[in-house]
């Protein structure tokens, strides 16, 4: 069965995208089968993936809300993953799954539709917001990797949102492990060190060692339609997101 990982945090520009892609991109480029699912309306998991969002004929929307099963969605890259794509059409599936039954588990039940072996892994973005979509997400994952930036009000939302998904990890019976990830970091600031160290004594084991620089070339990657492990494998950036994807792995192992 695929290990699956949902890339979550409510805050917006956190960098969920920046590490569901770039995690995706780096077990791909080892060879792993990898699938992407773009759960965010805005489609930027789907852009930085080098495929044009407006031009999509099926996609998460699609296989949400019931259209079209999920083999009949999927797209290819050419980074060696697939995607499930998304852009605007899915902002209206939150309306539209209010009226479906089991609403919360529409993706679990697309996924386990997938034949036994296709995937390893299956890597999911979130957008913004702790919303049903959000929540198909999480409800159809093992593992949970909340990104955040070593900021004051880091530690604040952060707790918010942990135990927001231990709350519902308890209502739904989830079995959800849930790791954080410094991402954008940057060593000269004394804040994002005191920081840093905050979230270690607060969080230990749940807190991954790998830390993401701020690095400019993971920023520039999308605009190529590339993941930056492919459009620079060398950039401080996509070698830590090589080594976080494989910690990640290691972590999954373990369990
Ligand atoms: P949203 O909540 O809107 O979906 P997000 O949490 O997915 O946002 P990203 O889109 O990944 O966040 O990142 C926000 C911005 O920061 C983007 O412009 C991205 O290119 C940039 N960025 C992300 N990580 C880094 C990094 N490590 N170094 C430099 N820029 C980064
Ligand atoms: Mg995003």
């Amino acid at each position: 069965m695929a290990q699956i990982i949902t890339i979550a945090n409510q805050k917006g520009g956190v960098g969920k995208t920046t590490t569901a892609i770039n995690v995706a991109a780096s077990l791909a480029y080892n060879k792993k089968k990898v699938l992407l699912i773009d759960l965010d309306p805005q489609g930027n998991s789907t852009t930085s993936s080098g495929i044009d969002k407006n031009k999509i004929d099926y996609g998460t929307y699609d296989v949400l809300i019931g259209e079209k099963t999920i083999l009949e969605a999927l797209k290819t890259t050419k980074y060696n993953y697939d995607v499930l794509s998304s852009n605007r059409e899915l902002a209206g599936a939150e309306i539209e799954l209010l009226d479906l039954e089991q609403r919360e588990y529409r993706l679990q039940k697309a996924l386990a539709e997938l034949p036994e072996n296709k995937y390893q892994y299956i890597i999911i973005d979130c957008p913004p917001s702790l919303s049903i979509v959000t929540l198909n997400g999480l409800l159809s994952a093992q593992s949970v990797v909340i990104p955040v930036q070593c900021e004051y009000f880091a530690l604040e939302g952060l707790s918010d949102l942990l135990g927001t998904i231990s709350q519902l990890a308890k209502k739904y019976h989830a079995k959800l492990s849930v790791n954080v990830v410094r991402v954008m970091f940057d060593t000269r600031t004394t804040l994002q060190q005191q920081v840093s160290n905050e979230l270690t004594t607060h969080l230990n084991k749940q807190l991954l060692e790998t830390v993401i620089p701020r690095n400019v070339r993971l920023a520039e990657a999308p605009s190529h339609g590339m993941p930056a492990i492919f459009f620079d494998k060398a950039a401080k950036g996509s070698k830590a997101y090589m080594q976080l994807a494989q910690e990640i792995v290691k972590r999954l192992k373990a369990k």
